[in-house]
């Protein structure tokens, strides 16, 4: 099945027959191995703080959610977990918090990336994923150690973003942080909802676009998922919806990875909240990433993004076998202690006369549409 422009992604998008489902699938973990290869790369997730000063519509850790206790880790804990995953043989982390730009905030950052750079020899790849930040802030994590950034755009349509979000949350500031990241040398990582209310398959097809336009590494997409204590929580909902929602995500998933080909893709941890095996579902579906959740257990319960959040229990250790047995079992190789940089951004640097052109902030005008 070619997925080349704007009308087959919409049309693969729209088509949820499930024999149809199962082609675009099969096609998309083939494209995957043949791409990006057999290999699936693990990132050990730390939420070390849900402190967050913004209010998004959707988010269980919003501000606003007075019912959520409050925590920060303490620096020396979170390099601790960091060396433990990497003992694990993680070969990278991705740091997770609500958003915060506070000096204070910068400089705890700074001060974990060194922990965790002296504790493994600089020898753990680093993600963040912190929001937006401003360019001085990025530089001096770039410099601390971190060469990589998950910030997602959540919708690349700006009425709808702006439905979801506060007046004072700037849908231009997230294009110009993602400008910020690529500018330094930072692999950039983005990614959507899906299943928004009032999204349309259309809408999806242009983030697909927009991913295109802003020559993406990385993509961490998942389900939008109620949370009952956020003004979203009237959203509508139900059995049927979540499952469709869960099966438009894993068909997005292989529409990314038949349309971009080389980027990582992550198996979310929301889609395993609509469906116990979702994120191996979504690996057989065209992702090649997976980020087990290391946080210690104790506060994984006080960072919940939305209803129903799956192994708030299990060790990192439990997490790590059961997945690399699961990866193993479909003909998949876990890729230990490897950083597993996308082969995208591989190219994008290493031949930068072959880079696909990007303006800032730039989207596709559909080819069709
Ligand atoms: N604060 C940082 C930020 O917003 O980029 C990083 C942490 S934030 C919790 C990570 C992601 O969680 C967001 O980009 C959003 O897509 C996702 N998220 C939040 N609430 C969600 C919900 N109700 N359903 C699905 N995903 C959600
Ligand atoms: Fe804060 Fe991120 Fe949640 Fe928005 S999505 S409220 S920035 S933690």
């Amino acid at each position: 099945m070619a997925i080349a422009t704007f009308s087959d992604i919409v049309a693969a998008l729209a088509n949820d027959d499930p024999e149809a489902e199962a082609v675009l699938l099969g096609e998309g973990l083939a494209c995957r191995r043949a791409q990006v290869g057999p290999t699936v790369f693990f990132r050990g997730l730390i939420e070390f703080s849900n402190v967050c000063r913004k209010d998004c519509h959707y988010c269980g850790i919003r501000r606003s959610n007075r019912r959520v206790q409050r925590y920060t880790m303490d620096p020396e804990a979170i390099a601790d977990d960091a060396a433990l995953a990497f003992e694990q043989q993680y070969g990278s982390i991705v740091l997770q918090s609500g958003e915060r730009t506070d000096r204070v905030f910068v400089d705890f950052v700074e001060d974990v990336l060194l922990r965790i750079h002296r504790r493994t020899s600089g020898l753990l790849g680093v993600t963040l994923s912190l929001g937006e930040q401003s360019v001085d802030t990025y530089r001096r994590w770039f410099e601390a150690g971190a060469h990589r950034y998950l910030l997602r755009i959540e919708t690349s349509q700006e009425a709808l973003y702006r439905s979801i979000h506060p007046s004072d949350h700037r849908f231009q500031n997230r294009l110009d942080s993602l400008d910020r990241l690529r500018s330094i040398g930072y692999q950039v990582g983005t990614g959507v909802m899906i299943g928004i209310p009032g999204q349309t398959v259309e809408d999806l097809a242009r983030d697909v676009l927009f991913f295109e336009a802003q020559d993406i590494d990385m993509l961490g997409m998942g389900p939008f998922i109620v949370h009952q204590d956020t003004p979203m929580a009237d959203a509508e909902d139900s059995e049927a919806l979540r499952a469709w929602r869960f099966h438009l995500a894993l068909r997005m998933v292989a529409v990314c990875r038949l349309y971009l080909k080389d980027v990582n893709i992550a198996a979310s941890t929301a889609m395993q909240a609509l469906h116990p095996q979702g994120r191996e579902m979504a690996l057989q579906a065209g992702a090649n990433i997976i980020m087990p959740n290391v946080t210690r257990v104790g506060y994984r319960e006080h960072y919940q993004l939305y209803d129903n959040k799956p192994c708030l229990t299990e060790s990192p250790g439990d997490c790590r076998d059961c997945i690399r047995a699961r990866i193993r079992s479909v003909g998949d190789e876990p890729g230990d202690l490897s950083w597993g940089d996308s082969p995208h951004y591989a190219r994008r640097v290493l031949d930068p006369l072959l880079a696909r052109d990007v303006s800032p902030g730039r989207v596709s005008e559909p080819d069709d549409a």
